[in-house]
């Protein structure tokens, strides 16, 4: 029998990131489309795909929110999105009509917390969160093999964190709730605040210390809902040196020791780093592909 061929989509807010293989050392083509509009991404995603192809099946990991249950006449579309132009778009529809191969669909963020769970720092976890902090925040997860799903996709970006104390002045970024976690901690309400990315204030500068510390109640929250094995931290914030064991620091302070998992040692980075967007999209597109797993 030879490999699998499959499709991968990594739909971000900024980019499309495609790829074409069959494992996660196997990925022998990728590129990048501009995510602009609808009428300008979708043809250009499919136009290089068509060129890859055909496919076993297709893994599509995407921004959200989005339309999760098959069931649903939106299923595959993008839900209320703040993005222009990208309220409704039909990602699966246009892929399941250029393609006759079964798509495996979920957000970008439980991918990457399946990638994670498969082939990354999740390894041998029961449960693995993965929180992205970037232009915004979104979380994800896996328990025992499968991304955690309900009525929709989990929104752990717009949880309600407590404020911190020096912080109550600001009002928030969320254009829904204004103060949620997003809304606090994302890179745009990091920059609405100070002016600036956390990566380019001082060491000195409060930021540092109120990003983690509204991070760290997340994390505790986390804990007392799932106890993960770990909570993976990308995203572009996620790079701010020193960031990470702020977060797990802070977490264990305020966890005063209650939970089995110690923040300091199970929030992390990506193990896969970049690669866990598209390799999540691979983990969705091997998990579809039912010819391979019979
Ligand atoms: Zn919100």
């Amino acid at each position: 029998m030879s490999a699998p061929n499959y499709a991968l989509i990594e739909a971000g807010g900024t980019k499309f990131v495609l790829g074409a293989g069959s494992g996660p050392d196997a990925i022998r083509a990728t590129a990048r489309v501009p995510t602009t509009t609808p009428d300008e991404t979708i043809p250009a995603m499919l136009d290089w795909l068509s060129g890859h192809g055909p496919f076993d099946a297709i893994g599509l990991a995407t921004f959200g929110p989005v339309g999760i249950d098959r069931a649903s006449p939106d299923w595959g579309h993008i839900l209320a999105t703040p993005k222009p132009h990208w309220q409704g778009a039909d990602l699966a529809g246009a892929l399941a009509g250029a393609f006759d191969c079964p798509i495996g669909l979920d957000t970008d963020v439980n991918a990457a917390a399946l990638a994670e769970w498969r082939w990354g720092a999740g390894q041998g976890q029961r449960s693995v969160v993965y929180l992205t902090v970037g232009t915004g925040i979104g979380g994800g997860a896996v328990i025992d093999g499968r991304t955690l799903q309900g009525i929709g996709h989990p929104e752990m970006g717009h949880m309600r964190v407590p404020r911190h104390p020096e912080d109550l002045g600001f009002a928030g970024s969320c254009p829904f709730h204004g103060d949620c976690l997003e809304g606090l901690a994302s890179g745009t309400a990091i920059r609405a605040r100070t002016g600036a990315a956390l990566s380019d204030l001082p060491a000195d500068h409060p930021a540092h210390r109120i990003v983690a510390w509204t991070l760290a109640q997340a994390v505790v929250t986390l804990q007392s809902v799932l106890e993960p094995g770990r909570i993976v931290i990308g995203g572009g914030v996620s790079h701010t040196p020193g960031l990470v064991e702020r977060i797990g620091q802070g977490a264990a302070d305020l966890g005063a020791g209650y939970f089995r998992g110690d923040p300091r040692a199970i929030v992390c980075l990506p193990g896969l780093g970049d690669r866990a967007g598209l390799l999540g999209a691979l983990a969705l597109a091997q998990a579809a592909d039912t010819v391979a797993l019979t």
